[in-house]
C-alpha cells in the first residue's frame, strides 16, 4: 500500500516535469518564430528598398534612352548638313579646276563679286539658265550688254568665261 502510493507520487512528478519541458520547448519555439518573422520582415525591407532602386535605374535608362534618340537626331541633322555643304563647295572647286585644265580662264574672284548687283522691277529671263526671274527677285547685271542672270548661274559661267553667255560681249574692257 505504501509502494503503490509512493508510485503514484512518482509517476506525478514525471508527469509534472514532461508538462515543465513541454512548456520550454514551445517557449524556444515562440523565440524561433520570432526571430523567423524578424528575418521575414528585414528581407521584406530589403525586397522593398532593391525595387525602389530598380525602378530608379530604370527611370534612369528611359532617360537615357530619350537622350540618346534626341543626339542621334541631332548629328543626323549635322551630317547631312556638312554634307550639303562640302557637296557645294566640291562642286565650285571641280568648276574651277575644269575651267583651269581648260585653258578657259575666266574672272578672278574679286572681279566676279564686283558685278553689279540690284533686284529687278520686270520678270526678265536668265542669260545663262534661261528661266524667268521673277519681279524684285536679285539679279547680277553685265556691265558692257546689260544682260542679267541668277546671281549663282553667272557665278559659275565666268569662272570660265570672260564674255555674255547670251551676246558674247566682253565681259571685261580689253
Ligand atoms: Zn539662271
Ligand atoms: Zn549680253
Amino acid at each position: 500500500m505504501e509502494n503503490k502510493q509512493k508510485n503514484e507520487r512518482d509517476f506525478k512528478m514525471e508527469e509534472e516535469q514532461k508538462d515543465l519541458s513541454n512548456n520550454s520547448a514551445q517557449e524556444d519555439a515562440l523565440e524561433e518564430l520570432e526571430k523567423l518573422k524578424m528575418i521575414e520582415k528585414a528581407q521584406l525591407e530589403k525586397i522593398t528598398k532593391l525595387r525602389g532602386q530598380i525602378s530608379n535605374q530604370e527611370m534612369l535608362i528611359e532617360k537615357i534612352k530619350r537622350e540618346n534618340i534626341i543626339i542621334k537626331e541631332k548629328s543626323r541633322k549635322m551630317i547631312a548638313n556638312s554634307r550639303e555643304s562640302e557637296y557645294e563647295m566640291a562642286l565650285r572647286l571641280s568648276q574651277l579646276d575644269v575651267a583651269r585644265a581648260g585653258g578657259q580662264k575666266g574672272l578672278n574672284e574679286a572681279e566676279i563679286d564686283n558685278l553689279p548687283i540690284f533686284s529687278v522691277d520686270i520678270d526678265t529671263p536668265c542669260c545663262v539658265c534661261k528661266k524667268i526671274i521673277p519681279q524684285d527677285h536679285i539679279v547680277k547685271s553685265l556691265p558692257f550688254c546689260g544682260h542679267m542672270a541668277h546671281q549663282p548661274c553667272i557665278d559659275n559661267w565666268l569662272i570660265s568665261n570672260k564674255v555674255c553667255p547670251e551676246c558674247s560681249t566682253p565681259v571685261q574692257e580689253e
